[in-house]
Formats: structure tokens, sequence, C-alpha cells
């Protein structure tokens, strides 16, 4: 069996390697729930010299040395080349993470934008002469890159959730170690060649695979490490945050959500329930950003939940790799496993199961992690579907009677990610937008992103923001450097 696999190697100071260990994992196909490739599985000596590779390309060498014009133009050659390369890399990420060819080609394309984006503004983020209170005085600040910076991401979009921290982190001149999650790591050491095509000095740009426990917890502690950009769940958020503290690390995290999607009673139905489609069953609903619970005006609940489930209902469920497939497989069997449990939470926690609600009875899907689109009404805010994020294809709606409900119990989670609004109120939707604890708020929309829109959570969905112009200051660091114009030698004990 282990002959027919197909092993992908790190990419470490320009070198493809395997562990030092010589240890593989092997990546399983959802669709086909068997193995289909393998990837080193390191350990921390190998993170040791992916830190060590990246630490060498910051601080000697060609990179320091290029102007951040120059490493703007290599970002926008970069982008080229993804767009070039869009349909392979997207038929990579669905044989490795069961994410629809229809939603990939044109997401892997669409990521190229990222590096077009921060490869432009690299050059335009300025310093400033202080106006200073003392004449004599001559200040200025500069933002210097902080070194390396370790990437840790999750397995339902390891490229674009890549894309949207190394974009601005080489933009700002930082060098990066990028460790994908072990589910989906094929696409990441297939995408990190173009680098070196691009021009990008060796060592620029590193990948560590293996268990999170082992190589994510390396690299999130490591005292070379200056930064860690995190995609991933709350607890392992939690985790690296308090692994990077001993050694005071910069950190950002974008972690999961239980985002609230509302339809007030005087919305545009028809888009609306699109929408809530879109925030839910997309990607099987494995988005951080999914809008799984559907707050609904109770006057026109009866009406949403028949239209939602009849679309629901023909959404065509099988192999992702067909353009016309709109349901895929969850990627990980634990994952499923996960969902599962929740459903059954739901069910034992008193929601009405109206569709779904376990694994699809056709033969045709026994072998691969599928898991039915499900909608549950009757759900009240307690209820573990409405406060655990499912990270699948699972609805929980609750029905609301005014609007200061609506606000309440979409407020009421620990997370806040994102939020969806749907009315033709203006006033409505301006006072809700300001009332929502959540990075996002989507106004008759759900589930846009672009690269010059920051991006990131409130409370425990997260710390920092990605994409748009302030993004590249989490990869920066502020230096103040005075000058005295006037030759005085003052008192030495009173400060100047
Ligand atoms: P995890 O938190 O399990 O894993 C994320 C990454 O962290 C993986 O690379 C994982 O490696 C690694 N990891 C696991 N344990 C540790 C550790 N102790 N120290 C360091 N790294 C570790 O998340 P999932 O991969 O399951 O992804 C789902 C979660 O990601 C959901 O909560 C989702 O909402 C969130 N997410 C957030 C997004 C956002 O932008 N806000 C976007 C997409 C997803 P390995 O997989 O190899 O164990």
């Amino acid at each position: 069996m282990a002959q027919t696999l197909q092993d992908f190697e790190n990419l470490v100071n320009g070198k493809r390697i395997a562990a030092r260990g010589g240890q593989w994992l092997d990546s399983y196909d959802p669709y086909r729930g068997e193995p289909w490739a393998r990837i080193p599985r390191c350990a921390q000596s190998d993170v040791d010299d992916a830190v060590a590779a990246a630490r060498a390309a910051f601080r000697s060498g060609p990179w320091p040395a290029m102007t951040p014009t120059e490493r703007g133009k290599l970002l926008v050659r970069l982008a080229g080349l993804i767009e070039r390369d869009a349909e392979r890399l997207g038929r990579l990420e669905t044989q490795d993470n069961g994410k629809l060819i229809a939603e990939m080609g044109a997401q892997t394309r669409y990521m190229a934008e990222w590096y077009r984006y921060f490869g432009g503004l690299a050059d335009k983020i300025e310093g400033r002469v202080l106006p200073m209170d003392k004449p004599s005085r001559f200040t200025f600040t500069r933002h210097e890159p902080l070194g390396v910076v370790a990437m840790i991401t999750a397995w339902n979009s390891p490229l674009l959730l890549l894309s949207w921290k190394l974009a601005a982190a080489l933009a700002a001149g930082n060098t990066a170690v990028i460790k994908p999650s072990e589910h989906a790591s094929v696409s990441t050491l297939e995408f990190v060649s173009l680098f070196e095509e691009a021009g990008f000095p060796p060592g620029v740009v590193n990948t560590v695979t293996g268990l999170g426990p082992d190589v994510g917890a390396a690299l999130a502690s490591h005292p070379d490490v200056a930064k860690v950009a995190f995609t991933g769940g709350d607890m392992t958020g939690q985790k690296i945050y308090e692994a990077g503290a001993p050694s005071l690390k910069r950190v950002s995290l974008e972690l999961g959500g239980k985002s609230a999607n509302i339809i007030f009673a005087d919305a545009n139905l028809d888009a609306a329930v699109m929408g809530a489609v879109s925030g839910i069953f997309a990607a099987s609903g494995q988005t951080c950003i999914a809008g799984s619970r559907l707050l609904v005006h109770r006057s026109v609940h009866d009406e949403v939940v028949e239209r939602l489930t009849e679309v629901a209902r023909t959404a065509k469920m099988g192999n992702p790799a067909e353009p016309g497939t709109q349901v895929g497989p969850v990627t990980t069997q634990p994952q499923r496993a996960h969902i599962l449990k929740m459903i059954e939470a739901g069910k034992a926690d008193g929601a009405r199961c109206v569709m779904g609600g376990g694994t699809p009875k056709d033969p045709a899907f026994a072998q691969g992690w599928f898991v039915e689109p499900t909608i549950f009404t009757g759900v009240s805010n307690d209820m573990r579907v409405a406060r655990i994020e499912v990270f699948g294809p699972v609805l929980s709606i609750i029905a609301f009677d005014d609007d200061a409900e609506a606000i309440r119990i979409a407020n009421d989670s620990p997370y806040g990610l994102a939020s969806g609004l749907w009315t033709r109120d203006i006033g409505r939707a301006i006072n809700a937008s300001r009332a929502m604890e959540s990075g996002t708020v989507w106004v008759n929309t759900y589930r846009a992103v672009s690269f010059m829109a920051p991006f990131g959570g409130y409370k425990r969905s997260g710390i920092g923001r990605e994409s748009g112009q302030e993004s590249i200051y989490e990869f920066l660091q502020t230096k103040t450097v005075w000058f005295e114009t006037e030759e005085s030698t003052s008192n030495p004990f009173i400060i100047r």
C-alpha cells in the first residue's frame, strides 16, 4: 500500500528534505476515506533546523539587503505564478481536505490578490518625523520587521489562511516557518516551490510538517521565533498563547466562532435564505465564519424554515473533485465523529431535527467522511448546538420577537468572529451593526472576504487582524530614533 502513496517533502533553506528521524504521516483523501500521500513527521530537531534557516535568512544574505520595493516586486511576481498554477493547487487541496473543486479553483486564483496587494503595500509603510517639543531634537520613527514568524494553520483552507499571514509578513521583511495541519499539508508543500521560482532567497520561506502537539508546540515555544500567527481552534490558540508567554512572543490568533446570522421580518427572504445556506452548508460547514446560529424573526420563521430546507435538500452531495458537487465530505474522521456527537447533543437537548441528522444512507457515500446537511429548529441559545462550535453542516435556528432580543442572543456567546444582518431598514442595519460583538458584520450578504478588508475576532474568536492595510503592522515593530542637533552638556541627572 505504502508504495502507491505520493511523498511530499518539506522545504528548508531552499532544499527539499524529509524528517531527520525518517518518519512519515499518511495524508487521507476524505472522499475515499483512504491515504493518498505521505508527509514528513517532524520532531524538535527538524523545527530547530527550519527556525535556524529562517533566522539566518532574516539576519544576513540577500533578503535583509533588499529594499521594500524589491520585496514587493517578488510578491507581485509570485501572484502571477499562483494564477498560473491555481488549478493544480486547487486540485491538490480538494484531494487532501475534500473541499469542493468548484470553490477551490476560484479561491486559489483569488489568493494571488493577497500577494499583489501586500506587494504593493511593501514600500508604502512610512515612519514619521515627529514635531518634537524641544527644537534641538530631530526624532523619527521607522517600522522594522520582527524576525522569524511561525505560521500554524488549520486544515479547512490551508493555502488561503496561510496567504493572509504570509503575504503581509513577507511584505514587512520577516522570514517564515510554516506548519500546516497534519490533515492537509500537501497543497502548502507544493505551493512553497513557487517562492524559489519567483526569486525569493532560500530560507525566507520554510515548512515543517507533523503533529500539532509536537511540531506546532515546539514552534510556539521556540526562543528564536519572534511571533506566532495562528489559525485554528480557540483551545489550541490558548495553548499557543501560553507557550509563547515565557519568551514574550507576539501572537495573533484567528480562532473559531459561533456566528449569528439574523433574518429580520423585513428582509428580502430570497436573498436571506441563500445567505443562510451559504453561511452553513458551503464547505460542509467547515469554515470559521459559519453562520451556525440562524436567528429568525418569529413572523417569518416558518416560511424561512420551509424555503431553507427546500434549497438545502436539493444540494448535490458527492465527489468534491466534480464541478457540479455542492456538498462534499468533511475533512477528517475525528471531525466527522465530533459533528455526529453534536447532532446527538442537539436531539438530546430538545431541538427538533427537521432535516438530515446523521450520515447519508446512500451506499455511494459509505467510504467517504460524509455528514448530511442538518437543520435544527426550536433551538434555545443555551443548548450545546448553540454554544459549541460544530465546524460542520449543522444549522441551529432560533426564533426571536424583537431587535433587542436578537442582539442579546447574538452577543450571548463566548465567540465573536462574524455576524450577518438581513434587513431592508437602513436604521436597523446601522444600529444592529454597532451593537454586534463581532469582528465582521455583513449586511445583506454573508461569507464575503477580501484582501483589503481587515478580518479577525472579538472575544474568544481571536487576537489581531489579517488582511487590509492595518494588518501589516502585526508584523512590524516601531523604532524611534533621536538626534540632538545642538552640542550641549546638560545636567546628566535630569531627564532630557
Ligand atoms: P486546531 O486548533 O486543532 O489546529 C490548528 C493548527 O494547530 C493545526 O496546524 C494543528 O496541527 C496545530 N496544533 C494542534 N495542537 C497544537 C499545539 N498544542 N501547539 C501548536 N499547534 C498545535 O484547529 P483545526 O485544524 O481543527 O481547525 C478548526 C478550527 O480552526 C476551528 O475552530 C475553526 O473555527 C478555526 N478556524 C479559524 C479561522 C479564522 O480565520 N478565524 C479560519 C479557519 C478555521 P495538527 O492539525 O497537525 O494537529
